[in-house]
This record gives structure tokens, C-alpha cells and sequence, in this order.
């Protein structure tokens, strides 16, 4: 596959599973669907890291969405040393979590009442409660190939039949907490309609990412949301936008604005935090307001809120909403997925792409997919050929097809036309 010539990369690997399973915290970075040897990351700046051996990365994920300003942008910096010069967690409230909750409803208007959490895991699980607590109902509806974390009853995939119930995806989680899931189709909205029409005054919630970018990226089409919307409205069920990815990311609005679609609640994460963890989930107030302490559906964290991390969220909602930021930012993704597209153009290689807003996909398939399905369709070994050629040119994209790529503020046209040149280079070896 490729000649990794990176020792200490191999010597950290070697010694990471040694005391980490599989050498890893989170089973993508261990490289296990393209092969060869994670690199393990020393430092970053603005839209570069670089590994122990020394080499710089082009970086395509930015820690899979937080860093949309740029590694170690000064300002994020700056706050962050501030806040933890006064100290690192109190377990007591702060006059910073005021500042962020009041940011994330001015800027989200579905949001009336936000609680923070720490992880996007915790979001979506404590939505997915507070939606059953709310209607006091069980079922939830969720769509192939949409993650949402690792709770539970989250991890599911289709049973055999179109409506009957979801099996685990994960060792671990009993049949009986996911037999209340039913996983449908993404964009398909007869299935929809057939599922509501069954059972909808039993479906406690719809949880779904609106522009996916976990089944790489994959655009919800606008017809599909609508009609989930006025389903979940006529059915008095709750409508969960899970944009842990695609909020902040596809525009400042989210997806939500975006599409002009006003979900019950929504979850946050990965932007918000700036790099730290911050999640936080909200939503219509006459719901948020059956939380604990007031409300009957309980939920709590220990370092929910934390002042270090809110303060990287804090400083990293500020810039970006900077004059023209999601303008260049949305250019910049656009010019990298056109520069790729001509280039395996060039070398007749089957390949598409997209984006929205500072997120993209690429496909070694010749049509956009629109389902988790046609995007599984795509030629997985020139994709692993491909990730591994631009990985040598110093070129760092999500290690596996399945993933969406971001884009930050720091990827200057210069560094886009770089990426293009080497992608140029690679095509023509794996025509
Ligand atoms: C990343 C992600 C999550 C989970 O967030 P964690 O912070 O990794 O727990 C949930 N939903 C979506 C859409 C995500 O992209």
C-alpha cells in the first residue's frame, strides 16, 4: 500500500496498544480502513499539523469539525490561558456558561433554553430522554448511516424488514434497548410517510443529522426535512436536528437556517467547544424546562460547562462571526473539492464532490450519493490507494470514505492550489 518510512510514528503505535486498545481513543484514528500507520500528532498551526517524525500535514479534518478557525488561533489561545489562570472547574456555576448559552440562542432563534454537556454523545442521548420524557412515549425514529454518539439506543442499524426494528451495531448493547429504534431511510420519504402512518402517535422523536457528514457528506434534500417536519408537527412528536457536525459548520445558522426548518430541539457540539469539550443541547423552552432541577427527565455532568472549555467556545463563536467568514470559508471547500474533481477528471478517474459551507465530501463514484447505500457503492480501494498517495504528499484527509472533510479559515487559496497540485500527482498514479 505505502512505504512508511515514519519510525517514531511506528515505535508510538507499537507502544500505544500496548496499554490502549487497538492503540487508540476513538477506533477512527487507528487508520484500520485504509491500513498502514497512524500518525501521531505533536502540534498544529492554523491549517497544518505535523507528526513525530517531524512531517506537515495539509489538514483536512480539523479535529473532525472544532478547529473551523484554524489550529491555535491566537485568540482562542489567549482565552483559554485566561480562564484556567483562575482556576480549572469550580462545580459551581460561572458568569461564562450565562455568556455562551445567551450566544447559542441569539444565534440559533429554535433555541430558546440550552444546557451544556461535555460531549456530542451526551447531547443527543439527553435529547433522546428528554424527547420520551416530554411525550412519554418510547419509540424514535433514526435514518441509515446518521451517527449520533454511542449511546445505546443509538447504535442500530435496519432490521430485515422496512418497519420492523433496528439490531446493535456494537457488542454490548441488548436487543431490547434498541427494539424501540427504527432505522429508516435517508431521503426516502414514502418510508417516512408509511412509518407515521403506523405508528406515528407512538414515535417519541425523529433524531437526524440534516446535512449528514458521517456517511461522508450527504445533503438531506429539502422535500425530506420538510415533510419530517410537518409529520413530527401533525404526530406531536419532537423533531431533533442533530447538528453536533453540521452546526456552526455549514453556515452560522446551521443547517436549520440553511433549509429554513425550525427543529423542537437541536444538538451541539464539536464547533462550540473551539477544540475543548463543550456539546450542549436545546430547544423549545416548554420543553427544556422538563429538565432536572425544575423538570421530571434527569441529566448531569461534572464538568458540564467547564470555564476552561467554554472559554475556547466562547472566543471560537466570536470569530467566526467575523464579516465574510462563512463566505471564504464556504469558497475555500468549494475550491477544493472543483480542484480535485478536475484533476481526477484529468486522469479519467470516476470522482465527484460537494460541499456546504466549510464541510465537504469527495466520491469515487460518478454521481453525488444521496443515501448511505450509493455512498457504500464507491470504489473503497482507490479511495484507500488515493488517501494513502496524498497522506506521502503531505496531505491529511479523513482516513476512511466514510467520513466528511472540513475545511478552516486558514486554508488560503494558496494552500487549496497546493492540495489540488498533489492530488493531480496522486490521480495520475492510481488512473
Ligand atoms: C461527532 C458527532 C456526535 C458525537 O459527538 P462526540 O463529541 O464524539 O460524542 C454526534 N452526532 C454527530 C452528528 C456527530 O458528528
Amino acid at each position: 500500500m505505502t512505504t512508511d518510512s515514519t519510525s517514531k510514528n511506528e515505535i508510538l503505535f507499537a507502544r500505544a496498544q500496548q496499554s490502549t486498545p487497538g492503540g487508540v481513543n476513538s477506533p477512527v484514528r487507528a487508520f484500520r480502513s485504509v491500513g498502514g500507520t497512524p500518525r501521531f500528532i505533536t502540534r498544529a498551526e492554523g491549517p497544518y499539523f505535523w507528526d513525530a517524525d517531524g512531517k506537515r500535514y495539509i489538514d483536512y479534518i480539523g479535529s473532525w469539525g472544532p478547529a473551523i478557525v484554524g489550529h491555535a488561533h491566537p485568540q482562542v489561545i489567549k482565552a483559554v490561558q485566561a480562564a484556567a489562570a483562575n482556576g480549572l472547574s469550580f462545580g459551581a456555576p460561572t458568569e461564562g456558561e450565562i455568556e455562551i448559552a445567551e450566544e447559542i440562542c441569539r444565534l440559533l432563534p429554535s433555541i430558546e433554553q440550552v444546557r451544556l454537556v461535555s460531549s456530542g454523545t451526551e447531547a443527543t442521548m439527553s435529547a433522546l430522554r428528554l424527547a420520551r420524557g416530554a411525550t412519554g412515549r418510547d419509540k424514535i425514529v433514526k435514518f441509515e448511516g446518521c451517527y449520533h454518539g454511542h449511546a445505546d439506543s443509538l447504535l442500530v442499524k435496519a432490521g430485515s424488514g422496512l418497519l420492523t426494528f433496528g439490531n446493535p451495531t456494537s457488542a454490548g448493547v441488548p436487543e431490547d434497548f434498541v427494539k424501540h429504534t427504527l432505522v429508516l431511510d435517508y431521503n426516502n420519504i414514502p418510508q417516512l410517510e408509511d412509518a407515521f402512518a403506523s405508528m406515528g402517535d407512538t414515535i417519541a422523536c425523529v433524531i437526524v443529522e440534516p446535512v449528514a457528514g458521517n456517511m461522508n457528506l450527504i445533503r438531506a434534500t429539502p422535500e425530506f426535512l420538510q415533510r419530517m417536519r410537518e409529520l413530527c408537527t401533525e404526530y406531536g412528536t419532537v423533531l431533533i436536528f442533530d447538528e453536533v457536525m453540521c452546526g456552526f459548520r455549514v453556515g452560522l445558522g446551521g443547517a436549520q437556517e440553511l433549509y429554513g426548518i425550525t427543529p423542537d430541539l437541536t444538538a451541539l457540539g464539536k464547533v462550540i467547544g473551539g477544540g475543548l469539550p463543550v456539546a450542549a443541547f436545546g430547544g423549545r423552552a416548554d420543553l427544556m424546562q422538563k429538565m432536572a432541577p425544575i423538570g421530571p427527565v434527569y441529566q448531569a455532568g461534572t464538568l458540564s460547562g467547564n470555564p476552561v472549555a467554554v472559554a475556547a467556545g466562547m472566543s471560537t463563536l466570536k470569530l467566526i462571526q467575523e464579516p465574510g467568514f462563512y463566505e471564504r470559508l464556504g469558497a475555500a471547500a468549494q475550491r477544493l473539492v472543483d480542484g480535485l474533481t478536475e484533476a481526477a477528471r484529468e486522469a479519467g478517474i470516476p470522482f465527484c464532490g460537494d460541499a456546504v459551507g466549510g464541510m465537504f465530501g469527495f466520491y469515487f463514484n460518478h454521481d453525488i450519493p444521496s443515501t448511505y447505500g450509493q455512498m457504500m457503492a464507491g470504489d473503497k480501494e482507490r479511495f484507500n490507494r488515493f488517501f494513502h498517495g496524498m497522506l506521502d504528499e503531505g496531505v491529511y484527509f479523513a482516513p476512511a470514505m466514510f467520513e466528511a472533510g472540513f475545511v478552516s479559515a486558514q486554508h488560503t487559496d494558496a494552500v487549496i492550489d497546493e492540495t489540488v497540485e498533489a492530488a493531480r500527482r496522486v490521480f495520475k498514479r492510481i488512473g
